[in-house]
């Protein structure tokens, strides 16, 4: 096959991000983001190929559709346009695929049907990406589509970690399990990091923290995801930027019998008015840090409040994976934030944990060993590329169906 490239396209509620991934050497030769869709203040931001000058645009953009044709046309400037005999497919990121996709999939209407009615477990996510795939084939009816879900890796859960301990029968009535989302993230990050050990993800049981505006841990048993801690939504689990993470569920029925607050208000509160921002006021853990250390009390009581969730799923998932060989942190937090890492680690030493001061301060782009020599349990940064993942999968995927 002479087409070694992927456009990769993440078309969000308000946002369409793209990518074009040349899988022959994994360079990037272009990539852009539409932002604001739907507002009068959108942005278009291209990066073109070798380092050229970035190209922005603040023209309002409608809808997807008119997002993606300014993509695409920014594409087209540069000669990589959807017509380019070297694109082979274009892999959409899905965020629900529910029981059904285990895999990536080659879209046709049947694929489009299931996404469809897996709405209602996302109403936020799978509508944008069901625009943003509608667009692309309008734009390009020939090329291989292929949809990549965020739930996938997480699929392999036993049956026992998947369900919640609710009537049976109603559970199955409306799909309500743990499915797990940020799968992409996962399953890259836990193979990326057996390799940075030399050996094979077959061999080696990775607890990896994904801490970017959300964030969720897994527990991945010789490449194998078996527990992950977001669920129906990605509302449980660990503390984010916004989202509250785990909380009795009683909490809903209590603000709505004394504080008189509907459903869709304790919706709004737990996922977007909850979590760093709903402990002390800011969600980006670079302003917190900044904070704490000018002895800002609020500040530190969100600090200690994620770090000992973070704390208490590591332990949990030491006890799932009964061996563990490394701990990676991934994402925008996971990857910059030295105190969060040195404080999530810290006291651990009786599992085997620990940071090395010295490899943990220093930034770096590149997969690397924080822990001390000779550690029992490897702790681990190891940066993420939800893109290039995806960009992997969909190759592997069309080049199945079309050897040679
Ligand atoms: P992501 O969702 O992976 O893009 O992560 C975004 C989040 O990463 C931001 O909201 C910040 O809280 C966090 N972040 C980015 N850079 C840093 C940094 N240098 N130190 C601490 N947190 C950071």
């Amino acid at each position: 096959m002479t087409a070694t490239r992927v456009l990769v396209l993440n078309s969000g509620s308000s946002s369409v991000k793209y990518q074009l991934v040349d899988m022959a050497d994994g360079s990037r030769p272009a990539a852009g983001l539409v932002e604001r869709i739907g507002e009068r203040t959108s942005r278009l931001v291209h990066r073109p190929p070798a380092g050229g000058p970035e190209r922005t645009s603040d023209a309002p953009v409608a809808d997807h559709e008119a997002a993606l044709k300014a993509a695409a046309a920014e594409l087209a400037a540069d000669g990589l346009g959807l017509g380019a005999p070297e694109l082979a497919a274009v892999g959409h990121r899905v965020v629900h695929g529910g029981l059904r996709f285990t895999e990536p999939v080659l879209i046709d209407d049947e694929v489009l049907a299931e996404i469809e009615r897996l709405v209602p477990v996302a109403p936020l996510h799978n509508p944008a990406n069901l625009r943003g795939i509608r667009t692309a084939q309008a734009l390009s009816p020939r090329l291989p589509q292929v949809a990549v879900f965020d739930t996938a890796f997480h699929t392999t859960m036993p049956e026992h970690a998947a369900r919640y301990a609710i009537d049976t029968a109603t559970a199955d009535a409306h799909r309500v399990r743990r499915y797990g989302f940020h799968g992409t993230s996962h399953a890259y990050v836990s193979r990326r990091t057996a390799e940075l050990l030399g050996r094979p993800p077959s061999e080696v049981n990775v607890i990896v923290l994904h801490l970017g505006n959300g964030a969720s841990a897994s527990a991945v048993r010789g490449g194998v995801c078996v527990e992950t801690s977001m669920g129906l939504t990605p509302l449980e689990g660990l503390v984010m930027g916004t989202r509250s993470g785990d909380v009795d569920p009683a909490v809903v029925f209590h603000l709505s019998r004394v504080a008189g607050m509907s459903v869709d208000e304790i919706d709004t509160l737990l996922n977007k008015r909850s979590g760093l921002l709903g402990l002390c006021g800011d969600n980006d853990m670079r302003e917190v840090r900044r904070r704490v250390d000018a002895g800002d009390a609020d500040a530190r009581l969100a600090f200690d409040v994620y770090v000992h969730r973070l704390k208490k799923y590591l332990g949990a998932y030491c006890a799932v994976l009964g061996r563990v060989d490394a701990v990676a942190f991934t994402a925008g937090v996971g990857e910059n934030s030295a105190p969060v890492r040195a404080a999530a680690v810290g006291g651990l030493e009786g599992l085997g944990l620990a940071v090395d001061p010295e490899r943990n301060e220093p930034p770096g782009g590149e997969p690397r060993l924080i822990s001390p020599p000779g550690a029992r349990v490897a702790v681990a940064v190891v940066p993420t590329d939800e893109e290039l993942e995806i960009a992997r999968q969909t190759y592997a995927l069309v080049s199945e169906e079309n050897p040679g």
